[in-house]
């Protein structure tokens, strides 16, 4: 009998595992709200540079979804900021330089513009100016990312919610006489122009938006503080907020500019102090995607710059012999420009397990419709 009821419990604890593993595939990884952070210029020695110099866990080993995205433009191998942020924001191969324009010159619609029109709350954060080629892609539409004055006039009829970044001098400060801060406040804007405010400060504003430097924000070195982990925490706040007032959900992109900036000047210092402020903001997303449940966020990068490596240092012995210190990094660069190595994407939360495995740049604006359906009628 013993013996019997023993194998009676197991064949019941057999079907309640089964039941609950098929209960939990059936339901649906649909997520409700989408952060996109975009270190610009960051590959893969980038990102290791963080297991490194860190003094912390680096926020990009939180990640259990992992893929690799080939970023080549439509025209050359190796893509620049504006093709590779419009592959993100539209879902097209374009030529670089292309501010949310097809190959062809035409205009394509962005998610911003897409979740806009469904009521979607969204935000977009760099730390360099809003209207530089990276975050320009998600609202602008212009042949050519050097058109700054065009690019920050898009800004009026974007209905973005939340921005934060540099940029001012393109909006109050024109060949066109235009003052764009003048137009956004009849468009219900809030603006500063001299530092973030707090969650308690901004909550009744029905937009938001902080301009924060002429042009660029500083390196990170230089005096920029924890704008990034603090904007991308403000916005998320923001943004939660009035999506649950409407009954809605947000979309925020977030760009570590500077990354690429550091790959450009050769200097790793430059580079691996923009990327822990970077992974300091990827950790602010994660906080709030692991208490929502709801919200998907996903890490990737344009592209990657400088060919750079976690090279180990050359050294001399005593005896005059040349070697490599294998227990000493000195950050190394092969050019000055970008390259063509593979990118890794890093996915967390519902829908997660759709940025596995090696595809183009441009299948991550349509996983990311996929998954909401953000372009559909609602
Ligand atoms: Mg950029
Ligand atoms: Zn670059």
């Amino acid at each position: 009998m013993k013996f019997k009821n023993l194998i009676c419990l197991v064949i019941i604890i057999t079907l309640f595992s089964c039941n609950s593993q098929v209960a939990k595939e059936e339901i649906p990884q649909e997520p409700k709200n989408v952060i996109l952070l975009i270190g610009d210029g960051t590959g893969l020695s980038q990102i290791s540079s963080a297991f490194f110099f860190k003094e912390t866990d680096p926020n990009y080993a939180r990640f259990k979804q992992i893929g690799l995205i080939n970023t080549s433009s439509s025209r050359e191998d190796i893509t620049d900021s504006a093709a590779g942020a419009t592959a993100f924001a539209s879902g097209i191969k374009t030529y670089n330089g292309a501010i949310g324009v097809a190959d062809d010159s035409t205009h394509v619609p962005t998610l911003i513009e897409i979740a806009a029109k469904q009521n979607i709350k969204t935000g977009l954060i760099s730390t360099s100016s809003i209207t530089h080629a990276t975050p320009a892609s998600f609202y602008a539409h212009t042949i050519s990312r050097g058109l700054q004055e065009e690019i920050a006039a898009y800004m009026v009829t974007s209905n973005v919610d939340f921005v934060a970044g540099g940029g001012t001098k393109f909006f109050n400060n024109r060949k066109d006489g235009r003052n764009l801060l003048t137009e956004l406040e009849a468009k219900a804007y809030t603006i500063d122009t001299t530092a973030l405010g707090n969650f308690a400060s901004i909550q009744e504003y029905s937009k938001v938006a902080y301009f924060l430097a002429e042009n660029h924000m500083q390196p990170v070195a230089k005096g920029r503080g924890d704008f990034l982990p603090k904007a991308t925490e403000l916005g998320i706040q923001y943004l939660n907020a009035r999506a649950k007032e409407n009954s809605s959900s947000f979309f925020m992109m977030v760009e570590g500019s500077q990354v690429d900036w550091g790959g450009h000047a050769n200097d790793a210092d430059y580079l691996i102090s923009e990327l822990i402020d970077f992974d300091d903001a990827i950790g602010k997303a994660l906080d709030f995607a692991e208490k929502d449940g709801n919200t998907l966020v996903i890490v990737t990068a344009d592209h990657e710059t400088g060919g750079f490596t976690l090279a180990s240092t050359p050294k001399t012995n005593a005896e005059g012999k040349s070697y490599s210190d294998y227990n000493e990094i000195t950050g190394s660069f092969s050019t000055g420009g970008h390259s063509a190595t593979l990118i890794p994407v890093f996915a967390y939360g519902p829908g997660a397990e759709a940025f596995s495995g090696v595809y183009e740049n441009n299948e991550i604006f349509h996983k990311i419709l996929e998954l909401t359906n953000w372009d559909k009628e609602k």
